[in-house]
């Protein structure tokens, strides 16, 4: 089913979840394990985080130094195939425009389309160093093209224009927003058009960035509406479990944590004691998100599902 079906045919709160795959050469049990915990909770559907190769220089022993191409975390449309087919569970691939030309991207759409898969979260991808692209092939700068290539594959349209009757594919695309601005957006006016042009490009749901101050959700969600952005606009959240993230997550994301959370989360004594106060975070997130109309909730779950269970065991008190 389509993330927007989701959403439509709700009879209950959505809760969603996004996960990292196994670092390459990790155990694939870690993965069964973590959608094994979340599966009594009914979840509608699972996001799969994509990474494209990284160029890294390695110092040598002489002095010089060697460059390596690694993809430290591949295995995305397997793990898709997984939770469709094993699970029974929807799965949102990420698909990137960094590190992947318009064939290859055409060529991962055909795959999906293949396994069945309704689903693709469009996503720009960050500014590491990438293995250049050959230069007879080309890329998608933004996550707005990217979604314009999905959507002409939808209508039929291929990269090869001599390629007629193509079959149509029949994806929902998701893309990302933030609600405290893309940190190489000049200001949040420039980030909702970017938002806007999404919406024209042919997304059908936003998800945004991780937030801990729902105002600042609530904020950017009236001004998207104001400017005439109409998709659904999905708020994600990440549930704290160490004071270190206090510092690393704004660095990290360019995202703020207010002072409730803060303070709750120096004063804690202890791992558990730390994640105790995540959670009542993330909890009273969720409650207000609800109350105040989200279609869903989405959390960046990554690998850890203890805090997210543990989170979903007293919503289920609530709902
Ligand atoms: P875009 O929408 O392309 O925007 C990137 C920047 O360019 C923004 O500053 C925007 O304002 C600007 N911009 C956009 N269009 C234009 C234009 N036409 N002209 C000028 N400027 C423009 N990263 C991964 O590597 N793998 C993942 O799986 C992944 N999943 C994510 C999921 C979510 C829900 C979110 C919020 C982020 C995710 N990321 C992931 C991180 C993401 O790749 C980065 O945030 C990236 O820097 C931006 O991606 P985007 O799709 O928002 O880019």
């Amino acid at each position: 089913m389509k993330v927007t079906e989701h959403l439509k045919q709700a009879k209950c709160k959505l809760i969603s979840v996004e996960i990292i795959p196994p670092k390459r050469g990790a155990n694939i049990a870690d993965f069964h394990r973590a959608v094994e915990s979340i599966q009594p909770f009914c979840i509608p559907f699972v996001n799969v985080t994509s990474h494209a190769a990284e160029v890294e220089w390695q110092e040598q022993r002489d002095g010089t130094y060697r460059r390596r191409v690694k993809r430290k975390s591949p295995g995305t449309f397997g793990l898709c195939a997984l939770l469709k087919y094993k699970y029974n569970i929807d799965p949102v691939p990420h698909l990137l425009c960094r590190g992947f030309s318009h064939e290859e991207t055409e060529d991962a759409l055909i795959e999906l389309n293949y396994l069945g898969i309704d689903n693709v979260l469009a996503i720009r991808g960050d500014n590491k160093p990438r293995p250049v692209v050959p230069s007879h092939r080309t890329v998608n700068q933004y996550a707005s093209e990217l979604t314009e290539q999905v959507v002409k594959m939808n209508q039929g349209v291929y990269q090869d224009p001599d390629l007629f009757d193509a079959a149509k594919t029949n994806f929902c695309v998701g893309v990302a927003c933030y609600p405290e601005k893309h940190f190489e957006s000049p200001n949040i006016a420039f980030d909702l058009d970017v938002l806007l042009r999404k919406q024209r490009a042919g997304a059908d749901y936003a998800v945004t960035q991780m937030f801990f101050n729902n105002e600042r959700f609530f904020e950017f969600e009236k001004r998207a509406r104001d400017i005439g952005v109409t998709i659904p606009i999905i708020p994600g959240l990440k549930i704290l479990t160490t004071k270190r993230q206090l510092t690393s997550i704004p660095s990290s994301f360019f995202i703020e944590i207010p002072e409730g959370p803060t303070s709750n989360m120096l004063a804690s004594t202890g791992r558990k004691s730390a994640r105790e106060v995540g959670v009542d975070w993330a909890f009273r997130q969720v409650m207000e998100l609800f109350e105040r109309g989200a279609p869903c909730v989405h959390f960046y779950v990554m690998q850890n599902t203890t805090p997210f269970v543990t989170l979903m065991e007293r919503l289920q008190k609530e709902f």
